[in-house]
C-alpha cells in the first residue's frame, strides 16, 4: 500500500490513466473538504536536468531521482503525481500549506525516437490542460542556445497551447516558471531573463499558427516568471536558499508575490478534477480535439448529477420517518427543513462546478423535491379538506348560535376557505411546491357544493315545518268552521287560511315584500320557494275541506242545523208543539235554513258571490282543473266546486228523509200530548 506521501504513477508507460487516483486523493486529503482550494503544478524539462531533485527539495515529495551513485539509466517513464502540504520556504508561513499536487513528467530525450516525441507532446498538452503553474527546468548554459530538445520542447508547449485555446477567447492562463539551474552568478538573472524572453517571443513568432490566431501574442496565454538556483552539489547552501525563496512564492497568500492566480485555476473541486484529468488524457491519447471548456462542462454535468442524486437519496431516506402520517400540524416546517437540508448538501458540493450547470441541476433537484412534496400534500390537503368541510357543516348546523342560517353559512364558509388558503399559501410561499391553485380551486368547489347541499337541506326543513304548521293549524280552525257553517263560512275560511299562512312565514322571518327565506337564495329562487309553500298550503286546505266534507258529514251538518232550529226556540229552549200547523211552519223555515247551508258547503265562494280561486297554480296545467298530489293521485282542482249536482241531490234526499222523520216524530208527540 502506498502512503499519501508516496508519488503515484498517474499515467504509466503504456499511457494508461491510473484508476486509483481518486482513492489516492482521498487518502491524501482525509475527510477534509478541500473544495477548489488546492493547487496543481507540473514540471517540464529535458531528461536528467534535475527536475525530480528540485521537486523533492521544494515540495518534500519522494519522486525517484537518478541517483549519481547508482546511476540508473532512467527512472520509470510516465507522469508521476506527488502530494504535499509542506513546501520548503523561508519559514513563514509554516506548514501545513494548501493541498498541492505536483506532476513530474518523466520522458526520454525527445530527440531519441519518434515515439517518445509523441509522448512528450502529449505530456505537455496534458500538463497545460490541468496545471496552474508549469515549471520549465533548464541549465544556465542552455539559455540563449536554441539547442537540443529544450527549446524544441517549448515550441511544442506553445503549439499545443494554441491548438487547445487558440480558437477560443479564453480567460484561462498558465504560468510558465523558468527555473535556471546551476546558475553561477556571473550573468545576472535579469539578463538571462531578457535573453530567454527574446528567444520565447521569437519562437512564438515562428510558430505556424492556426487560422484566427495569427495575431495572438505569447502573453495572451502565458504569464512568465523566472528564478535561478545554484548548483545543488557544488553550492548546496545557496541551492537551498534559492529553493526556499522559490517556496515563498508558492506559499505566500499575497496576490502580487504569489505564483498562484485565480485565473490559473480550473475551478473544479478535487473530486471532479480526477475525472477531468482522465477525460483530458483520454482525448489527448486518442488524438481527439481537446476542448477544455467542454470537458469542464462534462465533468460538471456528471458531478452535479452525482451530487444531486446523493442529496436526493439522503432526502428520500429521511423523508418517510420525518413526514410519516400526513396530518401533522407543522407539515410546512418539516418539509421546509427537508428541502433545506437536501439543497444545502447539494450546494456544498455542487456549487463549485460550472455555475450554469450547477444551477440547472439545482432547479431539477428542486422540481424533484417539489414533486415529492406534491404527492404528500395531495393526500394531506385531501384530509384537511375533509376535516374543514365537516367543520363547516358543524358550524352551519350549530343550533346554539343565535345567527340566521345564511349568516352562519357565510361566516363558516369564509372561515374554512381562509384556513385552507392560509395553509396552502404557506406551502407555496416557502416554495415547497410550485403551485396549489388547483387544490385551492377544488376545495372552493367542494365547499360551494356542500353549501348548496346545506341550503337545500335547510329548505326541505322549511318546507316540512311550514307545511306541518299550516296543515295542523288549518285542520283545527277550518274543521271547526266547516262544522258550524254559516253563510260567511268561506270568508272566514279564507281569513284563517291567510292568517295561518302568514304566521307560518313569519316563523322564518320572511318579509312579505321580498320573501327572503334567509337561505342565501336569489329573489327568483325565493319567489319560487314562496310559491311552493303557498301551493302546499292551498292543497292542504283543499284536502282538509274535502276530507271533512263527506256526503254523510254534510247530511249530519244539515240535520244538526235543521234540528237546532226545529227543536229549540230563539231562547234555546225545547219547543213544545201546540199543533201540526205550527210544526209545518217551523219545519219549512228550519229546512230552508239547512238547505241554504248546503249551497254554502257545495261551492266555496265568498259572501260577495265570488268563487274562491287559489292565487297560485295548483298544477302545471294552466286551467287548474287537475293537479297531482304528493302521492301521485290526481284530483279535480276546481277548488271551489266541492259537490257535484248529483252529490248535492243525494245529500238532499238523505237529509229530507231524516228531516221528514223528525217532523213525523214531532207530529206524533203532539198527537200524544193532545190525546192525554
Ligand atoms: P530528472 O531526470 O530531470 O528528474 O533529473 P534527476 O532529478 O533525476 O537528476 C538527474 C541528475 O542530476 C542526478 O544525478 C542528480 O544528482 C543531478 N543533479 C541534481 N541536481 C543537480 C543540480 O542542481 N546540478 C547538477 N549539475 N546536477 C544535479
Ligand atoms: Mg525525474
Amino acid at each position: 500500500m502506498l502512503d499519501a506521501e508516496d508519488a503515484i504513477q498517474l499515467i504509466n508507460e503504456d499511457k494508461e490513466f491510473n484508476q486509483d487516483t481518486l482513492t489516492h486523493f482521498r487518502k491524501c486529503i482525509g475527510d477534509r473538504d478541500v473544495g477548489v482550494d488546492y493547487h496543481v503544478i507540473s514540471v517540464f524539462g529535458s531528461q536528467s536536468s534535475g527536475k525530480s531533485t528540485l521537486l523533492n527539495a521544494l515540495f518534500n515529495t519522494t519522486f525517484d531521482t537518478m541517483n549519481a551513485q547508482i546511476k540508473r539509466q532512467q527512472t520509470t517513464k510516465g507522469i508521476w503525481l506527488g502530494y504535499t502540504r509542506n513546501v520548503t520556504n523561508s519559514g513563514s508561513p509554516a506548514p501545513p500549506h494548501k493541498d498541492t499536487f505536483v506532476l513530474d513528467v518523466e520522458g526520454s530525450d525527445g530527440a531519441e525516437r519518434g515515439e517518445d516525441q509523441d509522448f512528450e507532446r502529449k505530456a505537455a498538452l496534458f500538463a497545460i490542460a490541468i496545471s496552474e503553474v508549469l515549471i520549465v527546468n533548464m541549465w544556465e548554459q542552455q539559455v540563449g542556445l536554441y539547442q537540443g530538445n529544450n527549446m524544441a520542447l517549448l515550441k511544442t508547449v506553445f503549439e499545443v497551447n494554441l491548438s487547445l485555446f487558440g480558437h477560443k477567447k479564453n480567460d484561462h492562463k498558465v504560468l510558465l516558471l523558468f527555473v535556471i539551474r546551476d546558475h553561477i552568478g556571473v550573468t545576472p538573472l535579469s539578463s538571462l531573463q531578457e535573453t530567454l524572453e527574446t528567444e520565447l517571443v521569437s519562437i512564438w513568432s515562428q510558430l505556424s499558427k492556426p487560422e484566427g490566431t495569427e495575431e495572438s501574442s505569447l502573453y495572451d496565454f502565458f504569464d512568465l516568471k523566472f528564478a535561478a538556483l545554484a548548483h545543488k552539489l557544488l553550492q548546496p547552501d545557496q541551492f537551498m536558499e534559492g529553493v526556499k525563496k522559490l517556496g515563498d512564492s508558492f506559499t505566500l497568500e499575497k496576490r502580487d508575490s504569489s505564483y498562484f492566480k485565480p485565473d490559473y485555476h480550473h475551478n473544479l473541486p478535487l473530486d471532479g478534477w480526477t475525472m477531468y484529468a482522465e477525460n483530458c488524457w483520454e482525448q489527448i491519447e486518442t488524438n481527439k480535439d481537446l476542448d477544455l471548456p467542454t470537458q469542464q462542462i462534462l465533468v460538471a454535468l456528471f458531478k452535479t448529477d452525482e451530487i444531486a442524486s446523493q442529496a436526493y437519496a439522503n432526502f428520500t431516506e429521511n423523508y418517510e420517518s420525518r413526514v410519516g402520517s400526513s396530518n401533522q400540524e407543522n407539515m410546512a416546517s418539516i418539509l421546509q427543513q427537508l428541502k433545506t437540508e437536501c439543497l444545502q448538501e447539494y450546494d456544498t458540493y455542487g456549487s463549485r462546478y460550472a455555475r450554469a450547470v450547477y444551477l440547472d441541476k439545482r432547479n431539477e433537484l428542486v422540481e424533484k423535491i417539489q414533486l415529492r412534496f406534491t404527492e404528500t400534500l395531495t393526500s394531506y390537503l385531501l384530509e384537511l379538506s375533509d376535516h374543514l368541510v365537516s367543520q363547516f357543516r358543524k358550524d352551519v348546523l350549530d343550533k346554539t348560535s343565535e345567527k340566521s342560517f345564511i349568516e352562519k353559512l357565510s361566516a363558516a364558509k369564509e372561515n374554512v376557505l381562509q384556513k385552507f388558503e392560509a395553509i396552502t399559501s404557506e406551502f407555496t410561499k416557502l416554495e415547497l411546491v410550485s403551485s396549489l391553485v388547483k387544490e385551492n380551486d377544488k376545495f372552493n368547489s367542494v365547499v360551494e357544493q356542500e353549501a348548496v347541499d346545506l341550503q337545500e337541506k335547510q329548505l326541505n326543513v322549511i318546507y316540512a315545518r311550514s307545511s306541518k304548521f299550516i296543515s295542523s293549524n288549518l285542520k283545527e280552525e277550518v274543521t271547526f268552521l266547516l262544522g258550524h257553517p254559516d253563510p260567511s263560512l268561506w270568508d272566514l275560511v279564507l281569513e284563517k287560511f291567510n292568517e295561518i299562512f302568514d304566521r307560518a312565514l313569519k316563523r322564518y322571518q320572511v318579509d312579505s315584500d321580498n320573501y327572503d327565506f334567509q337561505l342565501g337564495f336569489s329573489a327568483d329562487r325565493n319567489k319560487e320557494v314562496y310559491t311552493k309553500i303557498r301551493i302546499n298550503a292551498w292543497i292542504s286546505l283543499y284536502d282538509i275541506v274535502r276530507d271533512y266534507l263527506t256526503e254523510d258529514m254534510v247530511v249530519s251538518i244539515l240535520r244538526e242545523r235543521f234540528e237546532n232550529y226545529f227543536r229549540y226556540d230563539e231562547n234555546e229552549s225545547p219547543r213544545l208543539w201546540k199543533n201540526g200547523e205550527e210544526i209545518d211552519n217551523i219545519f219549512r223555515v228550519a229546512r230552508e235554513q239547512a238547505l241554504d247551508i248546503l249551497d254554502v258547503l257545495s261551492t266555496a265562494s265568498t259572501s260577495n258571490c265570488a268563487e274562491i280561486i287559489p292565487d297560485v297554480p295548483l298544477s302545471s296545467e294552466s286551467d287548474d282543473h287537475i293537479y297531482e298530489d304528493e302521492e301521485g293521485v290526481y284530483h279535480s282542482a276546481r277548488f271551489a266546486h266541492i259537490f257535484t249536482a248529483q252529490q248535492k241531490e243525494k245529500i238532499l234526499q238523505k237529509f229530507k228523509r231524516q228531516a221528514d222523520y223528525t217532523v213525523i216524530e214531532a207530529k206524533r208527540s203532539t198527537i200524544k200530548t193532545t190525546t192525554h
